[in-house]
């Protein structure tokens, strides 16, 4: 998640939304990425879909069963869909989104039986810090 911290913090100095995230499998990092729709003019490119496209490529699969995606702030409904479909074990996020985040705030999408994918999630892993990234930005461009 420190990594993930330290990509967020790139992003920021890009005037992107600072929200990073690492892709991680057997204790190796496979992907990493930040968040840069603006920069990227990709409407897609969320910190947690450029680390999967990266682990992908990495792994030269689109699955990567028993990964886990650590990201610092709560996914949104693309990435959590873009998650399922890689098939991603577990997710590890920082800050919750209270407006956007599909884990807990909105849709609990992790609990919802119709995907054909399980993952388990875990929340508040160094919430604060991921929380005072945006904070700070949003103030900043205030
Ligand atoms: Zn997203």
């Amino acid at each position: 998640m420190q990594r993930a911290l330290g990509l967020a913090a790139q992003a920021a100095e890009a005037g992107e939304v600072p929200v990073g995230a690492v892709v991680v499998q057997g204790g190796e990092v496979i992907g990493e990425g930040f968040n840069q729709p603006i920069s990227a003019s990709d409407p897609s490119a969320h910190a947690e879909v450029m680390a999967m496209r990266a682990a992908a490529r990495q792994q030269q699969n689109y699955r990567l069963p028993g990964a886990t995606l650590y990201v610092t702030i709560e996914p949104c409904t693309m990435c959590f869909g873009t998650l399922i479909h890689a098939r991603i074990g577990r997710v590890v996020y920082g800050a919750t989104e209270p407006r956007a985040g599909v884990i807990t705030s909105q849709l609990q999408l992790p609990e919802q039986n119709f995907f054909n994918h399980k993952v388990q999630v875990e929340g508040g892993v160094l919430a604060e810090e991921a929380g005072a990234l945006l904070k700070d930005f949003f103030r900043k461009r205030r």
